[in-house]
């Protein structure tokens, strides 16, 4: 079967998490989104487990469904679908390798409450799981994958957001220019990487030490709202072994759903306080100083790639799963409104959407161009369309800033209609 599966979100008892990250909301959003198979994130902090064993059912096949009395909060008939849980953590380490200070965001998957109880009994050892849900521990991530695989030997493990600056595997802060350097004889058990939301799969596939490893992609989601911003599409069994045995293999795995990787907040290099946004060859040009206050720039994701690649941009590498660049369809609307997200008509027409043709990511990538206009108007049909040819245009993130979007940019805006 083809399902998306997002497998990195985060619950309430993370920091700056939403707190409608719970059960029931991620169950109705995962509909509204059209997500099948989704992480729970966060099965370290004790809190957030128990509520886990307490809502969740184990359904005997690594994956778990919520329990039928908590499911009272329902989305639209026409997104109502079954959910999959899949027990999922994210770990962060922060230590010392090779007189630098490391630090880096590891994913951990597990197939039963027994495996995430004999890691949680494991890392609560070495720090406090209590204090977050992403808990900062002063491990070695390789040790970390050591402990992971010996406490539960089908549990996989991925290094998060591996591209962004400041916390993760490849990040120019505190990262490595290699998995080997970070891995050493235990990189063969990284079958995977996660891309994040500031690069894509042709950026990754410029380093042909990445060829081996397959690239999926989550969305990291701290609201509701924000699941499925990236996601996997996978055709297999929906069990935990089918989607592990998929993800190692690449066979089954049909490729991510992404954000455009300029959109994301790390894409380009610069100072996001004195509003500096930089490209590579400028920040080269500028002795990676801010050329407004003279420190240096965070040097973002797509520097990092250019420094890291043996591959020219736009080299065919044969046999790479297809993605799917998509902007959330909120975003889509705002734009064609000239509103913020946030603005009431946005989720007015949103709710309307969802309603009359389905899940979001069913409308971004399935439903007809002349539904589209028919429930919304002409102006997202057209909106749709550009953003399935990749003809958007973006101002780059840089150092934490968000990139913005214009889809209607550059030339005048068909004529608005009343919406
Ligand atoms: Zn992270
Ligand atoms: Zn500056």
């Amino acid at each position: 079967m083809r399902f998306i599966a997002d497998l990195h979100i985060h619950s309430k008892y993370s920091r700056a998490t939403s707190a409608d990250m719970v059960p029931e909301k991620i169950w109705k959003w995962a509909q509204i989104k059209g997500i099948t198979v989704v992480g729970t994130g966060d099965f370290t902090h004790p809190a957030w487990f128990k509520e886990l064993t307490q809502k969740l059912e184990p359904l005997g096949n690594g994956l778990f469904c919520l329990r039928e009395k908590f499911q009272n909060d329902t989305p639209p008939v026409s997104c109502a679908k079954d959910v999959f849980f899949l027990l999922t953590t994210e770990i962060s380490c922060i230590y010392r390798k090779a007189d630098k200070t490391r630090k880096i965001h590891c994913l951990i998957f597990v197939p039963d409450f027994e495996s995430a109880l004999r890691i949680n009994m494991a890392l609560g050892k070495i720090g406090n799981l209590r204090a977050d849900g992403r808990p900062i521990l002063g491990l070695d991530a390789k040790k970390l994958l050591e402990i992971t695989m010996s406490e539960s030997p089908s549990a996989l493990f991925v290094p998060a957001h591996a591209w962004t600056p400041h916390f993760s595997v490849f990040g120019a802060m505190s990262g490595f220019d290699s998995l080997d350097e970070c891995f050493e004889e235990l990189t063969p058990y990284i079958y995977a990487i996660e891309t994040g939301l500031s690069s894509d799969p042709p950026m990754n596939r410029r380093l042909s030490a990445l060829d081996r490893v397959t690239l999926i992609s989550n969305s990291d989601a701290h609201s509701p709202a924000k699941m499925g911003r990236e996601a996997n599409i996978l055709d297999t069994d929906v069990s935990f072994e089918a989607i592990c045995d998929t993800i190692k293999s690449k066979k089954g795995f049909s490729g991510t759903i992404e954000f455009f990787p300029e959109e994301g907040k790390y894409h380009y290099d610069g100072h996001r306080s004195c509003k500096t946004r930089l490209s590579p060859g400028q920040t080269i040009n500028n002795d990676y100083l801010c050329p407004a206050c003279g420190k240096k720039v965070t040097v973002g994701v797509l520097h990092r790639v250019e420094k890291l690649a043996d591959r020219e941009e736009g080299t065919d590498v044969p046999g790479v799963p297809p993605h799917h660049s998509l902007i959330p369809l909120v975003e889509i609307i705002a734009e064609t409104l000239n509103v913020g997200t946030a603005s009431k008509a946005v989720d007015r027409i949103y709710n309307s959407l969802i309603e009359k043709l389905g899940s979001e990511f069913h409308i971004l990538m399935e439903v007809s161009l002349d539904d589209i206009e028919r429930a919304g108007s002409e102006l997202i049909r057209e909106a749709i369309t550009r953003v399935r040819a990749g003809n958007v245009h973006i101002e780059p993130g840089y150092d934490g800033e968000f990139g913005t979007i214009r889809i209607f940019s550059g030339e005048k805006k068909i004529k608005k209609r009343k919406l």
